[in-house]
């Protein structure tokens, strides 16, 4: 038995031994466990699902063990992955810290900021959020305007975020700030983290149709901000924000994650609302295409991954494949809840009532979330223009 075999028998006994049967099974967005000072547990399975994987450091099963991570090589992350897909195993810890905050200052913070911050992310003690968007900056991401001025010992940030998720119950914030204005659009810009305890540091909800608030606006009204909270260069955090940018769209890549939805998937959906006819096939024939269409696609997109990951052990990564995975992957998931809300029909139309069971109003929910996946991380527009630009060499 080769040694990965080993370590997926010895995952595989220790998932079973720990992960309590609550926690495998489909999460809800209100059963999310979100990193913080002030955490909240929906019930006593998911504390001890955390904090037994916490001390594993398997919150970051691949962050480096000296640092509280999990000490595991990509190829036994993967296993680790598929093992706990295999048994239905929630996500224990949810954060910006680890999908995306985390790998940037592995890259790119000094061994002060690593021991600083990587430990605490690991154990979920912080709650992160990003202040990248600006009204007026979103897709033109260089052209924002937040700037931070030298003042000796720290920089003094003024300047205004938008869309910044969950800011309102974040401690802390990344953000990209102006530091030479009289530069080049992306060569004047750094990559700072705010407490958002620090004074002068305020959040404003925004409202949704949905009469939900994830998004906020963020305000910075002359914050004292240490100069030993700047991660890479002073002036060079363009490079700092792409490449965490490449771990928000590889993320985003990744259709059919631990994400909130209906427990049922379209096939099963279309079985049990549309039926079969007498010869084993979906009864509406338009649905049919459909469901197979996506289908195809989703298996599709999971090979791909799949190679992807060999071709990256084999030492030929291919940099643009993330950037490509996440205009794919996003739309395909859309499509996904298009076809879950044609199999639904009626029952889809559910809001709050009790007329509707649980999947149902998922779907609702699920449908109208899916709009904005290719929005967040690069709009699908501007991913095809990258794409176009730096995949296909097409001229601009
Ligand atoms: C669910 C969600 C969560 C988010 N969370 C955060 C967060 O936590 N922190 C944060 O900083 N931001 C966050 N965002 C903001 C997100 O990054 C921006 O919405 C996104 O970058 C698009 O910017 P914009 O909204 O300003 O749209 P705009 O840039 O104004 O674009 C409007 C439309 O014009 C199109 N467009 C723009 N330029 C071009 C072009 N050159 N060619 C073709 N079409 C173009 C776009 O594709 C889009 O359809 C979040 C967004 C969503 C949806």
């Amino acid at each position: 038995m080769s040694d990965l075999d080993q370590f997926r028998q010895t995952v595989h006994a220790w998932l079973e031994e720990n992960c309590p049967p609550a926690m495998r099974t489909p999460i809800t967005r209100e059963e999310q466990v979100w990193a913080g000072k002030n955490k909240v547990f929906p019930n006593q399975d998911a504390k001890l699902w955390f904090e037994r994987m916490r001390d594993k450091g398997w919150t970051a099963p691949e962050w480096p063990a000296e640092l509280g991570g999990g000490g595991l090589d990509e190829r036994q992350a993967k296993v680790l992955r598929d093992e706990m897909k295999r048994l239905g195993c929630r996500t224990p810890l949810f954060d910006l810290g680890i999908w995306m905050l985390g790998p940037a200052v592995l890259e790119y913070g000094t061994e002060e900021q690593r021991q600083q911050h990587i430990p605490s992310i690991v154990r979920g003690d912080v709650r992160w959020c990003q202040g990248y968007s600006e009204p007026g900056a979103g897709s033109d991401l260089a052209s924002l305007q937040t700037r931070a001025e030298d003042h000796g010992d720290h920089f003094l940030v003024n300047g205004a975020k938008i869309w910044t998720t969950n800011a309102d119950k974040a401690d802390w914030i990344f953000c990209l700030v102006r530091t030479d204005p009289d530069a080049k659009k992306q060569e004047g810009i750094s990559f700072l983290l705010i407490d958002m305890d620090n004074p002068g540091v305020s959040t404003t909800p925004i409202e949704l149709i949905s009469g939900e608030s994830e998004f906020c606006q963020t305000f910075f009204d002359n914050v004292k901000v240490p100069k030993a909270n700047l991660i890479g260069e002073l002036n060079k955090g363009w490079s700092v924000a792409k490449s965490l940018l490449k771990h928000e769209r590889k993320l985003m890549a990744e259709i059919g994650g631990d994400t909130p939805g209906p427990s049922f998937s379209p096939v099963q959906a279309g079985i049990e609302y549309v039926g079969l006819d007498s010869s084993g096939k979906l009864r509406d024939h338009g649905l049919r295409e459909q469901l197979v269409s996506h289908e195809m696609a989703y298996r599709a997109i999971g090979l791909t991954h799949f190679r992807s990951f060999e071709e990256r052990m084999n030492g030929v990564a291919d940099n643009n494949v993330p950037l490509i995975m996440k205009y794919v992957g996003t739309e395909e998931s859309k499509r996904k809840e298009e076809v879950l809300m044609a199999i639904l029909g009626q029952r889809a139309l559910g809001w709050y009532d009790d007329e509707f069971n649980a999947d149902e109003l998922l779907t609702n929910r699920g449908w109208l979330f899916s709009k904005a996946l290719s929005i967040a991380g690069g709009t699908s527009e501007v991913q095809l223009n990258i794409i176009a630009k730096r995949v296909l060499g097409l001229p601009t």
